[in-house]
């Protein structure tokens, strides 16, 4: 699959956009920097990791939210 251009993408393709657990922003799915290179382009999406209905699930939160220090229920810390 290439990794420009494709409409598997989620830069620049409003399709593919979802919205944050926690207040219904739409936000990318796709976490992280849209370049390496674009060191000043905060994230906008945040990929946490919790627990619904007992399966492993990621819930996508906003930059705003996560900086809130929301996090989705039972949620799991990294260690
Ligand atoms: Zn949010």
């Amino acid at each position: 699959m290439p990794s420009k251009g494709s409409a598997y993408r989620a830069e620049g393709n409003p399709t593919l956009r979802t919205v944050c657990a926690h207040c219904g922003k739409s936000i990318p799915t796709e976490v992280g920097h849209a370049h390496p290179l674009d060191v000043d382009l905060r994230r906008e999406t945040w990929g946490l990791v919790g627990y619904h209905a007992a399966l492993k699930t990621v819930f996508a939160t906003c930059t705003a939210c996560h900086d809130t220090g929301w996090q989705p229920p039972e949620f799991e810390r990294g260690n």
